[in-house]
């Protein structure tokens, strides 16, 4: 093998690995959320004995942890699936809480009987 194919297949694995420790960071970043998200609910909902986390609680765990984003919206989202501003919103400025895309996959298959 000559040299600069060398160099371009060194150049290659470079560029690679770079991409695959940022995607394992991105994971481990996400997994932790989700462990401490869980982690809070657990704690939230007392369990076994069975807490009352109503549905602004459960929403605030969620944006702590990343699963929902808060975004400031000069009026609701219209037709969107993956959140529920235009139905908790007013007519004017609102917070929209987009939901993270694993989310809107994961429910997405579920409707569609793909998992169980
Ligand atoms: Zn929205």
């Amino acid at each position: 093998m000559s040299s600069i194919k060398d160099f371009e297949l060194a150049q290659r694995i470079h560029v690679a690995t770079h991409e695959l420790k940022a995607r394992i960071a991105a994971l481990e970043a996400e997994r932790e959320g989700l462990r401490a998200f869980i982690a809070n609910l657990f704690e939230a909902t007392d369990w076994p004995e069975g807490g009352d986390l109503d549905g602004f609680q459960f929403q605030e765990l969620a944006t702590k942890h990343g699963i929902l984003t808060p975004e400031e919206r000069i009026a609701p989202c219209e037709g969107r699936e993956s959140c529920w501003c235009s139905d908790y919103g007013g007519p004017g400025p609102t917070t929209c809480y987009r939901k993270a895309q694993w989310l809107i996959d994961a429910q997405s298959a579920i409707a569609q009987g793909e998992t169980k």
